[in-house]
C-alpha cells in the first residue's frame, strides 16, 4: 500500500531548475521550442539535449496540444527527466481553462507513472505569461495531484514548487483546505 497522498506531496520555493527529483515539469508552449518563463531557465539549464529532444517530438508528432504532455530527457540538469507540458491561456475562464490545465496536471503524471519515476516537481503551470489567477490554478493543481495520489503509486512523490512567497501560500492553503 502507498503511504497517503498528504505525505507524499511537497511543497517549497525557489527555482525549478534546482531540484533533485526524477523529472520536473517544463510550462512549455506548442511548438516546444523553448520561451520565457521558465521555459527558458529549463531550456538554459538542461542545455541543448533537451530542446534537440524538443525538436524530435515536434518533427514527429508537429509539438504538443494544450493539456498534453510529452518526456525528453534533463540534459545538465539535476532531473534525469523533464515532463513538458503546455497550458491554456487563461481567457476569462469559460473556455475550458480549468479541464485544460487539469489535463495537464494528469497527463504529465501518467507519463510519470508510465516511466515509474519516484518524484516530480511541477511550476505553477499557466499562472505566468498564460494570465491564469494563481490561486485557482493551485486549487486545480493540488485536487489532481491529491486525486492522481490516491489512485496510482507512481510518483511516488510530488513537489509544488512556488517561485514567490503569494504562490508558497496558495498551495500551503490549498493543500489545507
Ligand atoms: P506560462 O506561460 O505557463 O504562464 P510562465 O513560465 O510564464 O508559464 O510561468 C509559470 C510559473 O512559473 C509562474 O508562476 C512563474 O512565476 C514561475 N516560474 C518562472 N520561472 C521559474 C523557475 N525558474 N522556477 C520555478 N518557477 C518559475
Amino acid at each position: 500500500m502507498a503511504p497517503p497522498p498528504s505525505i507524499r506531496i511537497h511543497v517549497t520555493q525557489g527555482d525549478i531548475t534546482r531540484q533533485q527529483v526524477s523529472a520536473i515539469v517544463n510550462a512549455a508552449n506548442s511548438s516546444l521550442l523553448g520561451g520565457g518563463g521558465v521555459d527558458g531557465a529549463i531550456h538554459r539549464a538542461g542545455g541543448p539535449q533537451v530542446l534537440e529532444e524538443c525538436r524530435a517530438i515536434r518533427a514527429r508528432q508537429g509539438g504538443c496540444k494544450t493539456g498534453e504532455a510529452v518526456i525528453t530527457t534533463g540534459g545538465r540538469l539535476p532531473a534525469a527527466h523533464v515532463i513538458h507540458t503546455v497550458g491554456p491561456v487563461w481567457n476569462g475562464g469559460h473556455k475550458g481553462e480549468p479541464a485544460l490545465l487539469a489535463n495537464c496536471y494528469r497527463n504529465s503524471l501518467r507519463i510519470a507513472e508510465e516511466h515509474q519515476l519516484e518524484s516530480v516537481a511541477f511550476p505553477g503551470i499557466s499562472t505566468g505569461i498564460y494570465g491564469y489567477p494563481k490561486k485557482e490554478a493551485a486549487a486545480v493543481a493540488v485536487h489532481e495531484v491529491q486525486q492522481w495520489l490516491a489512485a496510482h503509486a507512481f510518483p511516488q512523490q510530488v513537489v509544488f514548487v512556488a517561485f514567490d512567497d503569494e504562490n508558497r501560500r496558495l498551495y500551503e492553503e490549498a493543500l489545507d483546505g
